[in-house]
């Protein structure tokens, strides 16, 4: 048992930081009324489908330096915060905690975190 959770924590950690970027496409998609599901994520500047390296949470952001690969423009230095807050929610949850029920907190941290930021989304949308 003792030699899986290393991995498996790892492996949670991971989940947290994907759930970050569902929480900047939905932070970005929701207030303006649009799918969640398609299309698939593009930059906003000039359209061009994001792919593998673009969607890694933080690292496809350092790796561009912050910028669509195509068309250079910024991507925004929020979006690879929320995926830091969400993937820390989770590795403080289970470091806290161990991974039971740690794994469990983590998740709800997340999800908390993904009202919070999407909330705020939708309320400057509402204010701009
Ligand atoms: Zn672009």
């Amino acid at each position: 048992m003792a030699g899986i959770a290393p991995l498996l924590t790892a492996y949670l950690i991971l989940v947290g930081l994907i759930l970050g970027s569902f929480i900047n496409l939905a932070a970005d998609r929701l207030p303006r009324r649009e799918s969640l599901m398609r299309p698939r994520s593009h930059c906003r500047s000039c359209g061009r489908q994001l792919n593998a390296v673009d969607l890694l949470p933080v690292l496809g952001y350092m790796l561009r330096g912050g910028r669509c690969a195509t068309c250079r423009s910024p991507i925004g230095a929020f979006s690879p915060v929320v995926e830091l807050t969400a993937g820390a929610c989770m590795a403080l949850a289970i470091a806290w905690l161990g991974l039971w029920p740690g794994a469990v907190i983590g998740l709800g941290l997340v999800a908390l975190w993904g009202l919070a930021v999407t909330g705020l989304a939708m309320r400057r949308r509402l204010a701009a």
